[in-house]
């Protein structure tokens, strides 16, 4: 069992890495936080590549409309008032609120940038190690193939020559006496007359 399964069939560790925890703990301790949205790449691995950074993304965004909205209306004359947007402004926990958006916001930007460049990074060496296994297989399949075709060849070989080696009974046509020859022709060795091995 890998330690990416054990974590993620852990529920409780599922349950601390899970966003809403996460964008707790980046709230009260920022550090942890960002090492928890690190830990839920081990975690998760590719599944949910580029789901962390969006969530944080869009929380921050979400938490910097008021301020974005104060900034529009200080700037130009929108000719009406927002409701509510004082009474945001104004709530005693907003700025803290404000500089929480921010930070999660650079961090999903951060971790959305990092995780594209590691995920291309890992598609492309996966696909170099592809291509080497399927190159490295296709030379050594050619290798084996040649040494196949050798064999065979020396096989061959072997067999013509064991073939032309190999002595032969031959009953001489003309006084009977039997020869032994090698190969396929050869000379009676009585009366001198010439004697062929005709095989099987
Ligand atoms: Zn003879």
């Amino acid at each position: 069992m890998s330690l990416r399964r054990i974590f993620s069939t852990n529920g409780l560790v599922k349950l601390i890495c899970s966003l809403p925890v996460v964008l707790i703990v980046l709230y009260f301790l920022p550090a942890l936080g960002v090492v928890m949205v690190i830990a839920r790449y081990f975690i998760y691995g590719e599944r949910h590549f580029f789901r962390t950074p969006v969530v944080l993304m869009l929380a921050g965004l979400i938490l910097l409309v008021p301020r974005g909205l104060q900034l529009a209306t200080e700037n130009f004359n929108l000719g009406f008032t927002i409701p509510y947007l004082s009474d945001i402004l104004n709530f005693e926990l907003y700025p803290k609120l404000a500089d929480y958006g921010q930070f999660i916001l650079i961090v999903g930007i951060v971790v959305l940038i990092v995780s594209y460049l590691l995920k291309s990074f890992i598609s492309g060496l996966s696909n170099n190690i592809r291509s080497m296994m399927s190159q490295y297989a296709s030379t050594k399949q050619a290798e084996e193939i040649e040494i196949r075709k050798e064999n065979d060849l020396k096989l061959r070989e072997k067999e013509i020559t064991s073939k032309q080696k190999t002595p032969h009974a031959v009953k001489c046509p003309h006084c009977g006496k039997t020869n032994s020859i090698t190969g396929t022709v050869g000379k009676c060795k009585s009366c001198r007359s010439a004697i062929e091995y005709k095989g099987k």
